[in-house]
């Protein structure tokens, strides 16, 4: 099949990436000249486990192009993949639809023969009618289908994510649409569920289970406080309450709060939604706010460590959202350190893959270390705000040697409590009292 992928992001990538290494002919765009440059120069634009090989084995054969010119991309597609961003708006935080519609009618007048235009963004409810209608009303003749196809990638597992989906959602009432897919996705039958539904429960389902996480992930969150008081440990917790099949295992790492490019913004438009359709979603503003509560709760725990040191030094491990990804939106990493910033704490950061983008936030509001060791030396204290495996595999006793004072916030629970104890250090993890 020839596909076309509108926006070449995290998800536009990998999928066209993936896409082409199941045979297809994917022919990539975006407006952004300089990604598309470099991507033609066989320069991959973001970090993803896995990806590199699988890019550049199919540039070579040729399944695999990039362009600017959206034309190229649409015109004779069996499908064309909508992967814009879709950020919240700035005032009321509802999902903000402009590069959607913008892409939306740039498409529409190289449309020929019949096509598929699936959204892959996360898009409100009903956003599939307002694609279909602005579509006809610049291409009155064209023929087609807007259907919903929610992404489910997890950054940093995009790759095994794609190949080895949960699920795949197809949202339509259009046999002609369906059975396009049941041939894109051939590949995968009998190895995973695919569900068509309609395009609004399929736009539903994804802001449900994204908003879902994040309430595991706050609830897990709220347990860790609890532990630290009642002295239970958080981790032990975690593991009995997945043992129940109702409950699962996953998601139940407390840590320092979600982020990245999704939960925060898919929150907060379901949240708006809900006003929207006057349905509340207390359960959802709960999440959000406190949330945003636990973030500040963490940089006041390391300001409280280095309360009585004159002009303290904070070296901190980790600035990506997550491991495996170079990604920083939302990071509840970066939020912890625009915290410290604000209450004139001196940091010195280092992430093994998310520098640049880092630097490309805060600039020169810190200091930047190019390993472990040069970002803890003469530190008053060391957070860990990403759960980097590289952290956990640290030599300790060379990191008492450099540090002025040797404390260690561990937010992440990536270190042995008594390695660091017997070594001298204050240590604090999340949801378990240490000493
Ligand atoms: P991204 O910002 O990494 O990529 C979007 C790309 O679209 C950018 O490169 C941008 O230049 C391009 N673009 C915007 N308007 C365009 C236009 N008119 N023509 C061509 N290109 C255009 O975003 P992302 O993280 O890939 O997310 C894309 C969508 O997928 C969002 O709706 C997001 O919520 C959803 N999603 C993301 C993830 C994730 O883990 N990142 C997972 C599931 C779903």
């Amino acid at each position: 099949m020839k596909i076309g992928i509108i926006g070449t992001g995290y998800v536009g990538l990998p999928t066209g990436v993936g896409l082409a290494e199941l045979g297809n002919e994917v022919v990539c765009t975006d407006k952004v000249k300089e990604k598309i440059d470099d991507l033609k120069a066989g320069k991959l634009t973001i970090y993803e486990d896995g990806l590199e090989e699988l890019f550049a084995k199919n540039i070579a054969n040729g399944r695999l192009t990039f362009t600017t010119n959206m034309r190229k991309a649409v015109e004779g597609a069996d499908v064309v993949l909508i992967a814009v961003g879709t950020p919240p708006h700035p005032v009321t935080h509802e999902a903000d639809l402009k590069y959607i519609y913008a892409a939306a009618t740039e498409l529409a007048e190289y449309l020929t023969d019949y096509t598929v235009i699936a959204t892959k963004s996360t898009v409100p409810v009903g956003t599939g009618e307002n694609i279909e209608q602005l579509i006809s009303s610049k291409n009155p003749t064209a023929r087609f289908d807007v259907i919903s196809l929610p992404e489910f990638l997890r950054e940093g597992f995009a790759v095994r994510d794609f190949f080895s989906p949960d699920r795949i959602v197809v949202g339509t009432n259009s046999e002609r649409a369906a059975n396009v897919m049941k041939e894109l996705y051939k590949p995968f039958e009998g190895k995973t569920n695919m569900l068509f539904v309609s395009r609004r429960s399929s736009e539903t389902i994804k802001y449900a289970s994204n908003a879902f996480l994040a309430m595991k992930i706050h609830y897990i969150n709220e347990i860790a406080n609890f532990c630290e008081k009642s002295g239970a440990d958080v981790a032990e917790v975690a593991k009995g309450m997945g043992l129940d099949k109702r409950i699962g295992d996953k998601f139940l790492n407390a840590g320092i709060g979600f982020g990245g490019s999704c939960f925060p913004k898919d929150t907060m438009a379901m949240a708006y939604m809900g006003h929207s359709v006057g349905a509340t979603m207390e359960l959802i503003e709960t999440t959000i706010n406190g949330n945003n509560k636990r973030k500040r709760q963490m940089a006041e725990r390391v300001c409280s460590v280095i309360k009585d040191i004159q002009n303290p030094k904070v070296a901190v491990w980790g600035l990506a959202f997550k491991n495996g990804t170079d990604d920083c939106r939302e990071s509840p990493a970066m939020d912890v350190v625009a915290e410290l910033i604000k209450k004139q704490v001196d940091v010195v950061a280092y992430d093994p893959k998310a520098m640049k983008n880092a630097c490309q936030i805060l600039g020169d509001k810190i200091s930047y270390a190019d390993d472990v060791y040069s970002a803890v030396k003469d530190a008053d204290a060391l957070v860990i705000l990403t759960e980097w495996k590289e952290f956990s595999l640290t030599d300790l006793s060379v990191v008492a040697q450099l540090m002025n004072r040797k404390t260690i916030l561990d937010f992440r629970n990536m270190l042995n409590p008594k390695d660091a104890l017997a070594l001298g250090f204050e240590y604090q993890c999340i949801g378990k009292k240490i000493g």
